[in-house]
Order: structure tokens, then sequence, then C-alpha cells
């Protein structure tokens, strides 16, 4: 028996998504920007998926450009607002993922803007109130950059609450939105935000696709220059059978959404009570209310639990710590250090999807207490 407890690392594809994809990738070979039918047929694809991804976001589709992952979603957002909306300070918070923590490090350090980060308490939140104090006493224009829900330990921060006040205090707000989209309502029509970000291979379509929502109200220019593509916000042929891809997978994981909502939330809460009672020195380091995808185990720094994800994976089980690995040697996660529970626990993250079965948490937690 193979697990996958890695879902918040990356979903597989859904086979509806690759039959959507297929005649894209087969047949379709043509250019979108071609005015011919071989392009046009294509255009279509594209186009369909822009509209899905609008309709279920509450957005306008001129608000809505293909990327070619979040990262590079968030990159535009953050440099381009830089940029183009003459931002003066960035208030963001230690447990961003890197792409916006390298970013918001990258125009502090070369573009003269004040980085502010906020502080989170164990279980990773921000205080609303200190976001009020900073947002009265910064330099403006501000940009501030808090994610939905952290990708490591799953903590779901109040979007509305941050959303209005960065409106009552004319603040730009970039979400970003990776691992709540397709599993948690989005709707930029009642919740005010500047730019969010979103990709395909979270929600059970391809890798290498992403977009980004950029607020009508914000006249920002590309990163990349070349061809008019995405009208002229993302230069660069299209990728096709990933936009083919991304739209179909994000139409699913909406309409679906409460069914697997329901089902991972069991999974999830089986997996606590009977991880917990194993032994009293396990630590949940995700909050009781944080994504319903992600569990954090945090296991007492042993030589053992120094061992336990490779023991997992010998024992047939696939979970990560979610913190970034590079030729095989695992960095210390900027978000344990962030809650300070590096120097003591080893973390483990088991992260679900609605294809996950109790038979295999069942399985883990076996597994898990022959290791400890
Ligand atoms: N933001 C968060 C919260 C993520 O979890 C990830 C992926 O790990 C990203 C951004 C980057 O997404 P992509 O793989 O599309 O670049």
């Amino acid at each position: 028996m193979r697990i996958y407890f890695d879902n918040a690392a990356t979903t597989p594809l859904d086979p509806i998504v690759l039959d959507h994809m297929l005649p894209v990738l087969k047949e379709h070979h043509g250019n979108p920007s071609s005015i011919h039918q071989h392009g046009r047929v294509v255009r279509t694809y594209i186009e369909e998926s822009r509209k899905t991804i609008a309709q279920h976001l509450k957005a306008s589709i001129a608000e809505i450009f293909f990327t070619s992952s979040a990262t590079e979603a968030n990159n535009l957002a953050i440099q381009a607002a830089v940029r183009d909306l003459n931002i003066k300070s960035i208030i963001t918070s230690p447990t961003e993922h890197d792409c916006v923590l390298h970013s918001t490090q990258y125009v502090s350090e070369n573009k003269d803007i004040q980085l502010h980060l906020l502080s989170v308490d164990e279980k990773g939140h921000i205080q609303l109130e200190e976001l009020e104090k900073k947002l009265q006493s910064v330099e403006g224009p501000v940009l501030v950059s808090i994610m939905h829900a952290n990708n490591e330990i799953g903590t779901i921060a109040d979007i509305s609450s941050i959303s209005e006040l960065c409106e009552k205090h004319n603040a730009f707000y970039h979400c970003d939105t990776v691992q709540t989209l397709g599993k948690y309502p989005i709707d930029v029509s009642t919740q005010r935000f500047s730019f969010l970000s979103g990709s395909g291979h979270k929600f059970y379509g391809p890798k290498g696709i992403g977009f980004i929502y950029i607020n009508g109200d914000n006249i920002i220019k590309p990163l990349l220059y070349g061809g008019s593509q995405e009208r002229n916000m993302r230069a660069g042929t299209e990728n096709t059978y990933g936009i083919a891809g991304i739209g179909k997978a994000f139409d699913l994981s909406v309409l679906e959404m409460e069914k697997r909502a329901e089902s991972v939330s069991t999974l999830r809460h089986t997996f606590s009570q009977k991880v917990k009672a194993l032994d009293d020195s396990i630590k949940i380091i995700s909050p009781e209310d944080g994504h319903r995808h992600i569990l954090s185990v945090g296991f007492p720094k042993t030589s053992k639990s120094d061992l336990l994800k490779f023991n997992l994976d010998i024992a047939g089980i696939s979970a990560s710590s979610g913190s970034a690995c590079s030729s095989g040697v695992e960095s210390s996660s900027h978000v344990m250090n962030a809650i300070g529970l590096a120097n003591d626990y080893n973390a483990v993250r088991f992260s679900f999807s609605h294809l996950n079965t109790l038979e295999e948490v069942n399985y883990t937690i076996e597994k898990l207490s022959s290791m400890i």
C-alpha cells in the first residue's frame, strides 16, 4: 500500500481534468493568437477557463490573468505594485510562502521599501490590532500581503477583517490564496482584494499553470515584455492545455467543495484524535479551526523523530514537513521558527484530500505508533 498524505504540496490530476485537456494536447495545436480556425479553437478553451474562474470568484473576466505558477502571480503582484502603485511600505507576516517572503525582501533591499513583519502567535495567527496600528503608522501608500491559509500548518487568516482594515486605511491587499482556492469560498464582490493568486496543481489541475486576480481599479504593468498575450499583462505563448486544465479543475473543485470538505474534515479529525492518543508528548501544531486539509503534528525532538519522515516513506507513506527541500537536505522551517517551535519539535505535515480513506489514516497511525 502506498499512501499519499502530501496534498498541500501538490494534488493528483483529476481524470476528468485530463480528459478536458487531452483534445488540446492531441488535436488543437494552434497558437491562440492566430486568427485562423486552428487558433480560434484553442482561444475558446482559454476564454472558457477565464470565464469559469471569474464567475466562481465573482470577478470580472478582465481581472483574471494566467501565469506560469502562483509563484509568478505573487511576484507580479508585489513587484508591479511597488513599481506602478508607488508603494512605500509593505506589511506582511513571517509565515508567508517563500515566493512572497523573498519578493518582499527583494523589493525592500533594492527598491527602498520599508518592510514590516507582523508578529504571529504559537498557532501562526497575526493580530488584527497590530495590523491596524501598523496601517495607521507606516509611510504610505501601503501594500499588505497576508496569505489566506498557511501551507505548512494550515492557519487561516481572517481575510474579511484584513480586507476591511485595508479598505479603511486605503491600503492595497494582496492575498496568497493558493491553499484555499477551490477548497474555501472566496468572493471578490464582498471581500475587497487588490490581488489574489492561484495554482492549478493545488486543486487537482495540472502543474505549471497559475493565475492572478488583479482588481480592475489597479493599473499595473507586466513583469515580462513581449507579445500582447493576456491583454498585455503576461507576454509569452499561452500554456494552452494547462489553462484548459486549471479552469476545469477549479470548476470541479468549487462544485464539489462541500462534499470534499466533509470527507477531509472527518479524516483530519480522526487523524488528530488518534495521533494525540499515541503519546502525551505529541503536539498538534495546526490550529483546531485551521485548514481542513492540513494537519501539522509536532514530535518532540529525539533521534527517532529526526528520522520520522524517512521512516514513514519507507513504510509507504508520503508526508512532508512543508519546508523547502533542496538537494535532499531539508532546511529548517521559517514557519516553525516564527511560531517558536523549531527547537523543540520535528513537524510532520499530513495533508489530506477527498481521495484519501479512513483505512489509510488507521494504517499510518499504526505505523507511527511503532516508530515513535
Ligand atoms: N503560495 C503557497 C501558499 C503555496 O503553498 C505554494 C506552493 O507550494 C505557492 C504559493 C507556489 O505555487 P506554485 O507551485 O504554483 O508556484
